[in-house]
C-alpha cells in the first residue's frame, strides 16, 4: 500500500503520524530541518531551562496525558506549582492581579468604579454575535460585554499575551471558540467566568504542566517512537496529483526525489502550504495566504535571586495594548516549574514583537535585551540587571485568526474535498495550544485512516 506522507514533524505531524501508525496506516514523515519538534524545542544553557516556543500547557481533554502514556514518559511529566494559578496584569505600569472571584473583581485596583458598574451591566446584557455563530473581534466582543476599560485590561491582554496579535483584528469565535461558547450557553460572560474559575480551583481540575527536561521531550520520545518513518532534513518542494495518487517532489540532503503517496497531509504553516498547492489549485493556496503570521522575540533573563525584592509567586504577567510597554507579556518559569533555573537564581522569559511591535525582531541583541529587561525591572521590581540573556527570534511566529478566519476555513475544507485525499493540518486553523494540536490529531488520524481504507 502507497504510504500516507505527513510534511512537517511539529508536534502536529508528529501526534498524527503516531496515530495514524496505531490505526496500521503506512506512514511517511517530511520534515525540513535537521530535528523534529518544529516550534518545541528545549534549549539548555548555564543551568536555565529556556524554551524557544511553548513554555507550558494546559491538557483539558487528557489527551496528551495519553499519549505520554503511550510513550512512556508519563513520569517525566511535570506538574505546575500552585503559583501558576496567579495571573497578574499590567496597568499604568504596576501588576495587579486578574481577579478571579466576584469579591476579588470588587476590590481590585485593575478598574476604577465606573469601570466595575459598567462591567457588571454584562450579567444583563443579551447574547450579541459572537453566540450565534458571527464573527466579531475580540475588541469589540469586550466593548460590548464589559465596556472599553473592562474589557482592554480583562480580555485585550490575552491576545496580545497568546497570539502576539491585534485585538481589533482578531476574531473572538475562531481565536477563543470557549469564550464564544460561554456567551452562547450562558450568555453572561462573568457568569460564566465565574464558573470556569470554580472549576478550576477543584482538586481534580487539570493543572499547567511540561516535561522535566522541557517540552521537547515530549516531540524527541515521538520522533524516536516513529524511527525510519520519520526522514528529517527532508523539504516538501512540490505536490501533483494524477487523479489518485499525489507524487511528493522532495529535496533530501541536497537531492530531488519523488514519492507516491495515497494521501498527504500538509502539517506545516499555511505560509509553506501555500507555496506547495500552487500548482493543484491556484484559489486554494489564495485562500492560504490570506492567513498571516506575526513575529515574536523571546528574551529569556536570569537575575540572581537578591535582585528580587519580593518574591512573585505567579505564571506571569499580561501586557493590555493601551500600555505604553514594548513587551506582549512574561512568563516567571522558575517560580512554578521546578529546574528552569540555578539555585539561587530566577528565570524570567518575556515575550515581544507581535502584531503590535514587529520592529523589536529586527533590533540587535543588546538592545532588546536592555529593553526587556528596563520594562521587567519595572513591573517586577528588580533591583539589578541580569546575570544571564538568551534571545530567540521566530519570524513567523503565530498564525492570526483575523476576522474573515472562518470563511477562508470553509474554502480550506472546499479545498480538501475538490482533491481527495489532501489534507490540511497544524495550528494554522483551528487552535495553537499543543494539547488542542495532539487532540486534533486524533481525530484527523481517523478521518485519514477512513479514506485510505476506503480507497
Ligand atoms: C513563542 C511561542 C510560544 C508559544 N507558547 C505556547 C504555550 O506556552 N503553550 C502552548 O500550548 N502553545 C504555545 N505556542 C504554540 C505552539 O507552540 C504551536 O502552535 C505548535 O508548536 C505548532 O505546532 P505545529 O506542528 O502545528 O507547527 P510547527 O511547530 O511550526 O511545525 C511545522 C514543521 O514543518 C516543518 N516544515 C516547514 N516547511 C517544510 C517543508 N517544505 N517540508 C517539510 N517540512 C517543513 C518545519 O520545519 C516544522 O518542523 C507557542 C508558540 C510560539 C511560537
Amino acid at each position: 500500500m502507497k504510504p500516507v506522507v505527513v510534511a512537517g514533524a511539529g508536534i502536529s505531524g508528529l501526534a498524527l503520524a503516531f496515530e495514524l501508525r496505531r490505526l496500521a496506516v503506512p506512514v511517511v514523515v517530511l520534515e525540513g530541518e535537521g530535528r523534529a519538534g518544529g516550534k518545541i524545542e528545549s534549549d539548555h544553557r548555564d543551568g536555565y531551562l529556556c524554551e524557544r516556543g511553548p513554555a507550558s500547557f494546559l491538557d483539558r481533554s487528557g489527551d496528551l496525558a495519553a499519549l505520554a502514556r503511550a510513550l512512556g514518559i508519563e513520569d517525566r511529566w511535570l506538574t505546575a506549582g500552585d503559583a501558576a494559578e496567579r495571573r497578574l496584569v499590567a496597568a499604568a505600569g504596576r501588576l495587579h492581579d486578574a481577579p478571579a472571584t466576584a469579591p476579588a473583581f470588587a476590590a481590585s485596583a485593575l478598574l476604577p468604579w465606573l469601570a466595575k458598574l459598567r462591567a457588571g451591566l454584562d450579567l444583563v446584557l443579551p447574547r450579541g454575535p459572537s453566540a450565534a455563530g458571527m464573527e466579531e473581534s475580540v475588541a469589540a466582543f469586550g466593548r460590548r460585554r464589559l465596556g472599553s476599560l473592562a474589557g482592554e485590561r480583562l480580555l485585550e491582554p490575552l491576545v496580545s499575551g497568546l497570539y502576539a496579535g491585534e485585538p481589533e483584528e482578531v476574531s473572538l469565535p475562531s481565536a477563543f471558540p470557549l469564550v464564544a461558547a460561554m456567551e452562547r450557553e450562558r450568555r453572561s460572560f462573568l457568569l460564566a467566568m465565574r464558573a470556569e474559575f470554580a472549576k478550576a480551583r477543584r482538586k481534580t481540575a487539570p493543572r499547567l504542566a511540561s516535561f522535566r527536561d522541557g517540552l521537547d521531550e515530549l516531540t524527541s520520545a515521538l520522533a524516536t517512537h516513529l524511527g525510519d518513518d520519520l526522514h528529517l532534513d527532508s523539504r516538501v518542494r512540490r505536490i501533483e496529483m494524477d487523479g489518485v495518487d499525489f507524487h511528493v517532489v522532495v529535496e533530501e540532503r541536497g537531492q530531488r526525489g519523488t514519492l507516491a503517496a495515497r494521501a498527504i497531509v500538509l502539517a506545516l504553516p499555511a505560509h509553506v502550504a501555500t507555496s506547495l498547492v500552487g500548482s493543484l489549485d491556484e484559489n486554494l493556496a489564495g485562500t492560504l495566504a490570506r492567513i498571516p503570521y506575526v513575529p515574536v522575540a523571546l528574551v529569556h533573563l536570569g537575575y540572581p535571586a537578591s535582585a528580587l525584592a519580593r518574591p512573585r509567586d505567579a505564571y506571569g504577567f499580561f501586557v493590555p495594548p493601551s500600555e505604553p510597554l514594548h513587551v506582549l507579556g512574561g512568563i516567571f518559569p522558575s517560580q512554578f516549574f521546578a529546574g528552569r533555573a540555578p539555585v539561587g537564581f530566577h528565570l524570567f522569559s518575556v515575550r515581544t514583537g507581535g502584531a503590535r511591535h514587529s520592529e523589536a525582531l529586527a533590533m540587535p541583541d543588546d538592545e532588546l535585551a536592555a529593553l526587556a529587561d528596563r520594562e521587567l525591572r519595572g513591573l517586577v521590581g528588580l533591583a539589578a540587571g541580569p546575570s544571564f540573556v538568551h534571545i530567540v527570534r521566530h519570524e513567523q511566529a503565530l498564525p492570526q485568526y483575523t476576522l474573515g478566519h472562518m470563511g477562508r476555513l470553509a474554502e480550506i475544507e472546499a479545498g480538501e474535498r475538490r482533491h481527495a485525499g489532501l489534507f490540511f493540518h497544524g495550528n494554522a486553523y483551528h487552535n495553537a495550544g499543543v494539547p488542542e494540536l495532539v487532540s486534533r490529531s486524533w481525530k484527523l488520524a481517523e478521518r485519514v485512516a477512513g479514506f485510505v481504507k476506503m480507497s
